[in-house]
């Protein structure tokens, strides 16, 4: 039976470093508006950040992308690990490389914790990749009362370039 709940507002972390990483994104951004009961609203530029963890790996590219949904959150987490299996991730070694990583990062300002789930993203505020984009498509969101932007400030260490079109 078909879903009915109010439209739910989500975002939604992209990453990815191998085989052609910038077509994999553009390939997920694509499918993204195209999710069951859900619409595309926003998009980030795509960015470039060293990885974070072992570093014999290419450099990631990453992208945050906003939509309106009436996936409930563990619909839509379904929906993005078929989309992550679409793109043939392998899940080998902790924090190495991936095809296309998708995390829920924040769904209509719940907090919530499962085995499966855990809102918002408990990375966020340690990912410079994660809180730069969305800053650039949500800057006045609050994440534990703070701006994304501000956050971002705190990770200069990190490196992170915009990329151009
Ligand atoms: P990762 O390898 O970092 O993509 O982690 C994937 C695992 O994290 C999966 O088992 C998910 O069920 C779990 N997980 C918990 N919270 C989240 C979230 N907010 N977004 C995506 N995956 C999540």
């Amino acid at each position: 039976m078909t879903e009915r709940r109010p439209a739910a507002l989500a975002y939604i972390g992209l990453g990815s470093n191998l085989d052609a990483p910038r077509d994999q994104l553009e390939r997920a951004l694509a499918t993204l508006a195209s999710l069951p009961l859900s619409e595309c609203v926003a998009c980030s530029s795509l960015y470039s950040s060293s990885p974070v963890g072992p570093q014999d790996q290419p450099d990631f590219i990453n992208a945050v992308a906003a939509i309106l949904t009436r996936l409930s959150p563990l619909a839509l987490l379904d929906q993005l690990q078929a989309l992550e299996q679409r793109h043939r991730r392998v899940r080998d070694r902790h924090w190495g490389p991936r095809t296309l990583d998708l995390d829920l990062l924040w769904y209509d300002g719940l907090s919530h914790h499962s085995p499966r789930l855990t809102l918002p993203h408990p990375e966020i505020f340690r990912r410079r990749f994660v809180l730069e984009p969305l800053a650039e498509i949500a800057p006045t969101l609050t994440l534990d009362g703070e701006l994304p932007l501000t956050l971002a400030d705190r990770l200069e260490d990190q490196t992170l370039s915009r990329l151009g079109e």
